[in-house]
């Protein structure tokens, strides 16, 4: 890939997305799962931008939402109502709302009280919920603290046997059609053994809730598959796949997986300039146009990227930080890292940023937020165009007395 030219065109910072990788990735996991009916519904918070989210339609790709913005996101995009599900801990009524009026597959229930208001909000409207239950099911998922979501001491899903309370209550209500069973124990998994634990036990309690006439259609495994950011071990798609299916004799269910993560993780890069380099007695810093609130996640989890120096790529080095122009000492891409000498204009190439990194940007320190572009059999094209000042400011500039 030419990195030079993309940068005298869109300028830095900026995002490059491979969607070839996109769609390889997808077919990959969609491949997995091919011993029964499947439906891939891509995490939308991962990237959730709107050329991204078409080119994923186009390939068939259902929704994983958490929020009615990533729902309508993904209608806009071309996603049918009929393959977007709509997750998350804490559903407002509107939202709510808005996602039975849009007709969407089902509605991951995290809460005894989000189902009475689901019921309460379907009754006022006269209709009937889809709905399924995120199970937690309390089981180590061996990942960082901040994205593991399975353990009891987490916010997220309800314990096994109140699951199986609620499956009973939804049953019995005239608003609420219970479809669907989900548990999703954490991000950037790169163990196969807590998976299968995990659908073993929600397995369980599917082949529990037939026995009492509650038949699930669809066995939602979230998402969570890991991708290789240094030399971690991953899990390849099959395994995974095979390890979910061998759980569930007995079933007849539509397996519903929510990868983000693998989907774009790999697919994407960051581009970002050398403005300046420092030493200090003890340490070197490579000072880069691009900052925390472009890219959180070294800041955020102590995330790693593969950062290398463009067209130096073999050049001898030593150690350096690079850091971003954000007034925080948490404001770095890498740390201690091997690099050549840069000079003014070089450019870093920060590696498997297509995940949890445009959308977590933010405009602080009045930055605007950089372009997006895709790379699509050999093309580049622009897919978000780098933010102005005026925009920033647009919606404060008029209150100004
Ligand atoms: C975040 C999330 C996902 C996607 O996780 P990845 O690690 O990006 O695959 C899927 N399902 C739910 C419910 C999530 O919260």
């Amino acid at each position: 890939m030419d990195y030079k030219a993309l940068v005298q065109k869109y300028d830095t910072p900026l995002y490059v997305y491979n969607f070839d990788i996109v769609a390889q990735n997808f077919m990959q996991i969609k491949n997995a799962f091919k011993a029964r009916k499947s439906l891939i519904a891509y995490a939308v918070k991962a990237n959730s931008n709107m050329s991204l989210l078409k080119h994923l339609a186009n390939l068939g790709s259902g929704a994983d939402c958490v929020s009615i913005g990533e729902v309508k996101r993904a209608l806009l995009a071309g996603i049918p109502p009929y393959k977007i599900i709509f997750s998350g801990v804490g559903k407002r009524d509107d939202e709510i709302a808005e996602a039975l009026e849009k007709d969407i597959l089902f509605i991951n229930v995290e809460s005894e009280a989000e189902l009475g208001r689901i019921e309460d909000i379907a009754k006022s409207m006269g209709k009937v919920a889809r709905i399924s239950i995120r199970v937690n099911p309390n089981i180590d998922p061996k990942t960082h603290p901040y994205i593991s979501t399975g353990l009891s001491e987490n916010k997220f899903g309800v314990e096994i046997d109140v699951a199986k309370k609620l499956y009973l209550q939804a049953k019995n209500s005239p608003y609420l059609q219970p479809v669907g069973i989900h548990f999703h124990i954490g991000s950037q998994l790169t163990e196969l053994e807590p998976i299968k634990e995990a659908s073993e036990k929600v397995a369980d309690l599917v082949r529990a809730l037939q026995k009492i006439d509650i038949d699930i259609k669809f066995f939602d495994v979230g998402g969570g598959l890991g991708i290789r950011y240094q030399d971690e071990k991953t899990i390849e798609p099959y395994d995974y796949a095979q390890a979910i299916l061998s759980t569930l004799s007995g079933t007849n269910m539509t397996i519903v997986c929510e990868p983000g993560r693998f989907i774009v993780g790999n697919a994407g890069v960051f581009l970002t300039k050398v403005l300046y380099e420092k030493r200090t007695k003890s340490k070197r810093f490579i000072i880069v146009d691009g900052a925390m609130n472009d890219l959180l996640r070294p800041s955020l989890y102590n995330a790693y990227h593969e950062v290398v120096v463009v067209g130096k790529e073999n050049e001898r080095g030593s150690k350096a930080d690079v850091v971003g122009p954000v007034c925080e000492s948490g404001d770095f891409l890498a740390k201690e890292r091997e690099l050549p000498p840069t000079e003014h204009g070089d450019i870093v190439l920060v590696k498997s940023a297509g995940a949890y990194g445009f959308v977590m940007s933010s405009n602080y320190n009045t930055r605007p937020r950089p372009a997006e572009v895709a790379l699509e059999g050999g093309k580049d094209r622009l897919i978000r165009e780098r933010e102005t000042f005026e925009y920033i400011i647009e919606k404060e500039i008029r209150f100004m007395v």
